[in-house]
């Protein structure tokens, strides 16, 4: 039996014999099938073909990891470190027992907090790992592929998963589209991560709110500024998006609000 990977969007799977006969994540209008058609893989076959981790500090207690070469999706994980236990906000596919040892020097994993299904990944593998749990919202329970005692889904518009951290629901992308707010982050300024819920441009200084990022499928304006108004209730110097260069280094907050405001406009 083997935990299949599907390289299009680096979802694992439950166990089986033969691959799954599809993904349903990427038949899904957000997301697609590669132009060769559905191809697997598995966490063995990716360590022989040479992928492996690497791991950057952001800022004090603040560090990414992702897969080199790129892989699927592409998102980088980001490693949250406290006192009360350390976070791993989203997750990758790939895992290797360099990229344990190496998180395990840092603390450990206490809990993996993921924002939305396209980076579901192999978050039970990671989760076994470091015996950790998994919190995803129920909005997207459908989207779960390797279902796992592990995962705890959470209701409602927050959730606190420590003092100083927070869950919290958007919707947009997916009905349970979530980000964190770290509010003694940053020094004490406070932080955003937000995967794709809230995406990094390419200028730094703005961000934008898509349906389906592979797909251009915008979101409806009024949307926009549903999760305008949330976010006005957080404040954070800095945003982390969903790969390693998805920066926005000073005065985040007001760059979502003036891109929330830009979108309404066009
Ligand atoms: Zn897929
Ligand atoms: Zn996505």
């Amino acid at each position: 039996m083997e935990h299949w990977i599907c390289t299009t969007c680096g979802t694992q799977f439950a166990p089986s014999q033969e691959p799954p006969k599809e993904c349903p994540i990427c038949l899904d209008i957000r997301q697609y099938i590669g132009p060769e058609g559905q191809k697997w893989t598995t966490l063995a076959a990716m360590r022989a073909d040479g992928f492996h981790n690497i791991m950057k500090e952001y800022e004090t207690h603040l560090s990414g990891i992702g897969t080199v070469p790129t892989f699927a999706i592409g998102q980088r994980a980001l490693l949250v470190q406290t006192e009360q236990g350390n976070v791993l906000w989203d997750c990758i596919s790939f895992l290797d027992d360099e990229t344990i040892t190496t998180i395990q020097h840092a603390g450990g994993l206490k809990a993996i907090a993921i924002s939305h299904p396209h980076f579901y990944s192999s978050m039970i593998a990671w989760a076994e790992a470091f015996d950790a749990r998994v919190y995803l919202h129920e909005a997207d329970r459908q989207w779960v592929m390797r279902p796992s005692e592990r995962i705890t889904f959470w209701s409602g518009e927050t959730f606190s998963l420590a003092d100083d951290i927070t869950l919290v629901r958007l919707g947009g992308h997916f009905p349970g589209s979530t980000v964190l707010h770290w509010a003694s982050g940053g020094d004490g300024k406070g932080l955003l991560l937000t995967g794709d819920t809230i995406q990094v441009v390419a200028d730094r200084n703005w961000v934008s709110f898509m349906f389906s990022y592979p797909n251009f499928i915008p979101l409806p304006a009024i949307e926009v500024s549903r999760i305008r108004d949330i976010i006005a209730g957080y404040n954070f110097e800095r945003l982390y998006g969903m790969r390693f260069e998805s920066v926005v280094g000073a005065d985040a907050k007001d760059v979502v609000m003036k891109s929330a405001d830009r979108y309404a406009l066009c």
